[in-house]
Protein backbone atom coordinates (compact mmCIF):
# COMPACT_ATOMS: atom_id res chain seq x y z
CA UNK A 1 0.00 0.00 0.00
CA UNK A 2 3.03 2.41 0.85
CA UNK A 3 5.35 1.25 -2.23
CA UNK A 4 7.65 0.37 -0.37
CA UNK A 5 9.93 -2.43 -1.19
CA UNK A 6 10.77 -5.51 0.43
CA UNK A 7 9.02 -3.82 3.77
CA UNK A 8 6.19 -6.93 3.67
CA UNK A 9 6.43 -10.12 5.73
CA UNK A 10 3.97 -13.12 4.75
CA UNK A 11 2.98 -15.46 8.02
CA UNK A 12 1.52 -18.75 6.77
CA UNK A 13 -0.02 -21.07 9.60
CA UNK A 14 -1.76 -24.22 8.38
CA UNK A 15 -4.60 -25.63 10.88
CA UNK A 16 -6.08 -29.16 10.83
CA UNK A 17 -8.97 -28.80 12.07
CA UNK A 18 -10.75 -32.52 12.91
CA UNK A 19 -13.34 -33.65 10.31
CA UNK A 20 -13.12 -30.52 8.20
CA UNK A 21 -9.35 -30.50 6.60
CA UNK A 22 -7.07 -27.98 6.58
CA UNK A 23 -7.26 -24.68 6.49
CA UNK A 24 -5.01 -21.83 5.65
CA UNK A 25 -4.10 -18.81 7.77
CA UNK A 26 -2.39 -15.73 6.19
CA UNK A 27 -1.25 -12.98 7.75
CA UNK A 28 0.20 -10.03 5.25
CA UNK A 29 2.09 -7.16 7.05
CA UNK A 30 4.37 -4.09 6.16
CA UNK A 31 6.81 -2.81 8.80
CA UNK A 32 7.13 0.81 6.74
CA UNK A 33 3.26 1.95 7.56
CA UNK A 34 1.73 -1.09 9.15
CA UNK A 35 -0.22 -2.61 7.07
CA UNK A 36 -1.89 -5.21 7.96
CA UNK A 37 -4.25 -8.10 6.43
CA UNK A 38 -5.48 -11.41 7.56
CA UNK A 39 -7.09 -14.10 5.28
CA UNK A 40 -8.23 -17.30 5.37
CA UNK A 41 -8.03 -19.93 2.05
CA UNK A 42 -9.50 -23.65 2.45
CA UNK A 43 -7.17 -26.07 1.47
CA UNK A 44 -8.55 -28.37 -0.70
CA UNK A 45 -12.18 -27.59 -2.24
CA UNK A 46 -13.05 -23.97 -3.38
CA UNK A 47 -16.32 -24.10 -4.70
CA UNK A 48 -18.73 -21.27 -4.05
CA UNK A 49 -20.30 -22.97 -1.40
CA UNK A 50 -23.36 -21.90 1.18
CA UNK A 51 -23.19 -22.71 4.68
CA UNK A 52 -26.38 -22.23 6.84
CA UNK A 53 -26.98 -22.52 10.82
CA UNK A 54 -30.00 -22.04 13.55
CA UNK A 55 -29.51 -19.89 15.86
CA UNK A 56 -30.01 -21.07 18.91
CA UNK A 57 -28.65 -21.13 22.39
CA UNK A 58 -27.13 -24.70 21.54
CA UNK A 59 -24.92 -23.14 18.30
CA UNK A 60 -23.87 -20.01 19.73
CA UNK A 61 -20.64 -20.97 20.32
CA UNK A 62 -20.26 -23.00 17.04
CA UNK A 63 -17.09 -22.01 15.49
CA UNK A 64 -16.37 -20.18 12.19
CA UNK A 65 -13.97 -19.18 9.33
CA UNK A 66 -15.16 -16.49 7.96
CA UNK A 67 -12.94 -15.67 4.71
CA UNK A 68 -12.28 -12.12 3.15
CA UNK A 69 -14.59 -13.21 0.43
CA UNK A 70 -17.42 -13.86 2.61
CA UNK A 71 -21.29 -12.56 2.55
CA UNK A 72 -22.98 -12.95 6.14
CA UNK A 73 -26.60 -12.86 6.25
CA UNK A 74 -29.25 -13.03 8.65
CA UNK A 75 -32.19 -14.20 6.83
CA UNK A 76 -35.35 -13.57 8.18
CA UNK A 77 -34.17 -10.56 9.63
CA UNK A 78 -33.26 -9.56 5.69
CA UNK A 79 -29.74 -8.61 7.02
CA UNK A 80 -26.63 -8.59 5.27
CA UNK A 81 -22.82 -7.91 5.71
CA UNK A 82 -21.34 -8.14 2.60
CA UNK A 83 -16.99 -8.50 2.20
CA UNK A 84 -16.04 -4.66 1.43
CA UNK A 85 -12.84 -3.43 -0.24
CA UNK A 86 -10.47 -3.79 3.03
CA UNK A 87 -12.29 -6.70 4.47
CA UNK A 88 -10.25 -9.44 6.63
CA UNK A 89 -10.80 -12.64 7.28
CA UNK A 90 -11.62 -13.77 10.61
CA UNK A 91 -12.71 -16.75 13.09
CA UNK A 92 -15.20 -16.14 15.21
CA UNK A 93 -17.99 -17.84 16.46
CA UNK A 94 -21.75 -17.29 15.77
CA UNK A 95 -22.56 -14.68 18.95
CA UNK A 96 -19.17 -13.09 17.63
CA UNK A 97 -20.62 -12.79 14.09
CA UNK A 98 -24.12 -11.98 15.54
CA UNK A 99 -22.28 -9.16 17.61
CA UNK A 100 -20.45 -7.52 15.17
CA UNK A 101 -24.62 -7.33 13.61
CA UNK A 102 -25.27 -5.43 16.86
CA UNK A 103 -22.67 -3.02 17.01
CA UNK A 104 -22.96 -2.11 13.14
CA UNK A 105 -26.90 -1.69 14.01
CA UNK A 106 -26.17 0.64 16.71
CA UNK A 107 -23.63 2.76 14.28
CA UNK A 108 -26.92 3.25 12.12
CA UNK A 109 -29.22 3.87 15.72
CA UNK A 110 -27.22 6.47 16.87
CA UNK A 111 -26.64 8.69 13.42
CA UNK A 112 -30.45 8.03 13.59
CA UNK A 113 -30.60 9.35 16.97
CA UNK A 114 -28.54 12.29 15.97
CA UNK A 115 -30.52 13.18 12.77
CA UNK A 116 -33.33 12.89 14.91
CA UNK A 117 -35.14 9.75 12.92
CA UNK A 118 -36.61 8.22 15.72
CA UNK A 119 -38.67 5.47 13.50
CA UNK A 120 -35.59 4.39 12.00
CA UNK A 121 -33.89 4.57 15.51
CA UNK A 122 -36.50 2.17 16.98
CA UNK A 123 -36.59 -0.19 14.34
CA UNK A 124 -32.49 -0.10 14.90
CA UNK A 125 -33.78 -1.42 18.62
CA UNK A 126 -36.30 -3.95 17.04
CA UNK A 127 -33.41 -5.76 15.59
CA UNK A 128 -30.96 -5.80 18.48
CA UNK A 129 -33.81 -6.95 20.68
CA UNK A 130 -34.50 -10.23 18.39
CA UNK A 131 -30.68 -10.63 17.71
CA UNK A 132 -29.90 -10.62 21.49
CA UNK A 133 -32.82 -13.05 22.03
CA UNK A 134 -32.06 -15.48 19.33
CA UNK A 135 -29.22 -16.20 21.44
CA UNK A 136 -30.93 -17.50 24.05
CA UNK A 137 -33.49 -19.33 22.52
CA UNK A 138 -33.98 -23.41 22.85
CA UNK A 139 -35.97 -23.15 19.41
CA UNK A 140 -34.14 -21.78 16.93
CA UNK A 141 -36.30 -18.96 14.81
CA UNK A 142 -32.70 -17.10 12.74
CA UNK A 143 -30.89 -18.84 10.59
CA UNK A 144 -27.35 -17.35 10.00
CA UNK A 145 -25.86 -17.92 6.18
CA UNK A 146 -22.44 -17.94 4.63
CA UNK A 147 -22.32 -16.94 1.38
CA UNK A 148 -18.76 -17.82 0.00
CA UNK A 149 -17.94 -17.49 -4.07
CA UNK A 150 -14.32 -18.31 -3.41
CA UNK A 151 -15.56 -21.14 -1.05
CA UNK A 152 -13.25 -20.38 1.50
CA UNK A 153 -15.32 -19.89 5.00
CA UNK A 154 -16.86 -22.43 7.21
CA UNK A 155 -19.04 -23.16 10.36
CA UNK A 156 -18.00 -25.94 12.11
CA UNK A 157 -20.78 -27.69 13.93
CA UNK A 158 -22.90 -30.90 13.72
CA UNK A 159 -25.99 -28.57 12.30
CA UNK A 160 -24.58 -26.82 10.09
CA UNK A 161 -25.07 -27.59 6.53
CA UNK A 162 -23.44 -26.88 3.62
CA UNK A 163 -24.67 -26.80 -0.18
CA UNK A 164 -22.95 -25.42 -3.48
CA UNK A 165 -24.15 -21.90 -4.73
CA UNK A 166 -25.65 -22.10 -7.94
CA UNK A 167 -23.12 -20.54 -10.59
CA UNK A 168 -25.47 -17.50 -11.02
CA UNK A 169 -25.96 -16.72 -7.62
CA UNK A 170 -22.32 -17.02 -6.78
CA UNK A 171 -21.50 -14.60 -9.77
CA UNK A 172 -23.72 -11.74 -7.63
CA UNK A 173 -21.82 -11.62 -4.63
CA UNK A 174 -19.17 -9.37 -3.70
CA UNK A 175 -15.76 -11.03 -3.61
CA UNK A 176 -14.43 -8.90 -1.13
CA UNK A 177 -10.90 -7.34 -1.63
CA UNK A 178 -8.77 -7.55 -4.93
CA UNK A 179 -5.43 -6.66 -3.23
CA UNK A 180 -3.87 -8.25 -2.18
CA UNK A 181 -4.67 -11.01 -5.21
CA UNK A 182 -3.55 -14.77 -3.62
CA UNK A 183 -4.87 -18.19 -3.94
CA UNK A 184 -3.73 -21.29 -3.02
CA UNK A 185 -1.76 -22.20 -5.91
CA UNK A 186 -0.04 -18.98 -5.63
CA UNK A 187 1.36 -20.07 -2.13
CA UNK A 188 2.17 -23.52 -3.78
CA UNK A 189 -0.08 -25.24 -1.95
ZN1 LIG B 1 3.56 -0.28 3.68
Amino acid sequence: MCFTDGSVTMMVNVHEIPYFGEHTELTLSCRECGWRKTDFLAGEDNTPTKWEIPIDIDTISARIVRSSSCTVRVEELDLEVEPGIAADGYVSNVEGVLNRFISAIRMLQRQALEDEVHEDASKCEDYIARLLSSMSDENSKLTLVLLDPMGNSKILHQTARKSTLAEEDAEKLSTGPSIPILDASDLGF
